[in-house]
């Protein structure tokens, strides 16, 4: 399980400035989780009538809000998150044919 410390809290503010893992796949569904990530709840969190949770400021949210989950391994939300992380293909064993 990923730890959610001051350490990986720091790592994740700086890892922002850096690409978004090229294997992430699918979409935030507003669950809200990483918006309890770094101190508490958000102060700039809403609850939706329909039980999501929304941004009040998305499009200027800061850039660690922006890029999560970056990598696999800063993501501390895989139980609700819509996001996922593709794992890579086994490499076939070499054989006479391909080596
Ligand atoms: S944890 Fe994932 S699905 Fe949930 S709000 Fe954050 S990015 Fe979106």
């Amino acid at each position: 399980m990923t730890r959610n410390n001051f350490l990986a809290k720091v790592k994740r503010t700086i890892g922002a400035f850096f690409p978004v893992s090229p294997a992430r796949r699918g979409a935030c569904n507003n669950c809200g989780a990483c918006c309890h990530i770094m101190v508490g709840r958000c102060f700039w969190l809403k609850d939706g009538d329909d039980g999501k949770q929304y941004c009040r400021i998305y499009p200027i949210r800061p850039l660690n809000c922006r890029k999560y989950p970056r990598t696999e391994s800063e993501w501390v939300t895989r139980e609700t998150c819509g996001f996922y992380f593709e794992q890579p293909k086994n490499e076939p064993l070499p054989t006479p044919e391909n080596s």
